[in-house]
């Protein structure tokens, strides 16, 4: 019964299940853009809604506006792979992710992107590098 009930007041709330969705992309990726690493402001569909690209989770990817008004209707690989900041580890991030296999997607994108662990690899880099010195 509790079960059904659940389903029955997101069916009524479109708007806070969209929202719901949206913030867990976001999380995803902690809030950063799949292609560049900057803060995720949009959702952008990787195949474009006019190309007949669906709003599934992974057809959806967290962007910066920046990269989403770029990348416009244009297939999102093709796209990425001629921007500067192209990293051959997003773009199998990206690829993981269109599979459905956010998981590997989310490996792939920690690797690409030292922030994530930011605090203990500083640490390790600064020790090296006094050693080094
Ligand atoms: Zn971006």
């Amino acid at each position: 019964m509790h079960i059904n009930d659940a389903v029955f007041l997101e069916d009524l709330c479109p708007k806070f299940r969209l929202r719901q969705w949206r913030k867990s992309i976001h999380k995803f990726t902690g809030k950063s853009c799949i292609y560049c690493g900057k803060p995720s402001e949009s959702i952008d569909h990787v195949l474009p809604r006019s190309q007949g690209g669906l709003s599934t989770t992974e057809n959806c990817v967290p962007a910066c506006l920046s990269c989403n008004g770029d990348k416009s209707d244009e297939n999102a690989l093709h796209w990425y792979r001629r921007q500067k900041f192209y990293d051959p580890r997003r773009a199998m991030a990206i690829r993981a992710w269109l599979e459905g296999d956010l998981r590997l997607a989310i490996r792939l994108l920690q690797w690409a992107n030292p922030n994530f662990r930011e605090n203990n690899i500083d640490k390790k880099q600064k020790e090296t590098k006094y050693k080094a010195a």
